[in-house]
């Protein structure tokens, strides 16, 4: 049996609002392709390296525990930028997306340092941008989810669409997340991949080319990921009128 690695950084900190709930949909889709999936737990980086990951995954978590994740992941920075500059796939929520950025400040102006494996940066404010968030895709159509979080971020890169309702990076442009490469970053909790299969499936098949699977059959049956989706879509409606 074809066999993936996800390697999933600091689950002992970044958990927030089910974030797990995306390794569980990463599996069951790999699954049914006849892919194992192993995923090995990271939460101490000394002498990690990317040779056996095909995927990688971080979470959100609140700002004291976004910290001390960051500290732990300033050990490999830069062998995970080389990853991500190599097209290594992966996925980060919330905190786990705003610190590959070169800082994160505090609402009472406090500055953090970020992991800096790319230009962008975030600042928070105590009112908070929360709830339901649809966003329009290019490459993924359309995408729900749920928000809850203080920072803004701000950056140039190419990202996951355009917000039809709810916030996004900030609450300014009506962008949502960040798409380079093979890595996305994304402000979506609740968890965002059993919602979206299109991002689960993007994941994996980067995942299978580069490590030469065939990903097969490409078509799945979802009828209960776009029943899920549009629960949330109808709910946003309702809210619209
Ligand atoms: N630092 C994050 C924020 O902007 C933490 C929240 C999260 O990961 N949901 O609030």
């Amino acid at each position: 049996m074809n066999e993936l690695t996800v390697y999933h950084f600091m689950p002992d900190k970044l958990n927030l609002y089910s974030d797990i709930g995306n390794i569980i949909a990463l599996k069951q889709r790999a699954k049914r392709r006849n892919i194992k999936l192993k995923v090995v737990d990271i939460n101490q980086t000394e002498n990690v390296t990317f040779d056996e990951c095909d995927i990688f995954f971080i979470g959100g978590g609140s700002d004291r525990e976004q910290a001390l994740a960051t500290q732990e992941l300033t050990k490999i920075k830069s062998k995970l930028k080389d990853a991500i500059e190599d097209g290594l796939p992966g996925l980060t929520v919330c905190g786990g997306y705003q610190f590959l950025g070169s800082k994160y400040v505090t609402p009472d102006g406090t500055e953090l340092d970020g992991l800096n494996i790319l230009d962008f940066y975030t600042e928070s404010k105590k009112d908070r941008l929360t709830g339901d968030i649809v966003i329009e895709s290019d490459t993924f159509g359309t995408i729900v989810g749920f928000e809850n979080h203080g920072g803004r971020t701000y950056h140039n890169f190419g990202t996951l669409g355009e917000v039809t309702h709810g916030f996004g990076n900030n609450d300014d442009d009506a962008k949502e997340g960040i798409h380079y490469k093979n890595l996305l970053g994304t402000y979506l909790h609740g968890p965002i991949l059993p919602k979206n299969h299109e991002i689960t499936d993007y994941l994996l098949e980067k995942a299978c080319e580069r490590k030469g699977i065939v990903f097969e059959p490409k078509e799945l049956d979802n009828t209960e990921e776009e029943a899920a989706k549009k629960v949330i879509i109808e709910r946003v409606s309702q809210q619209k009128k």
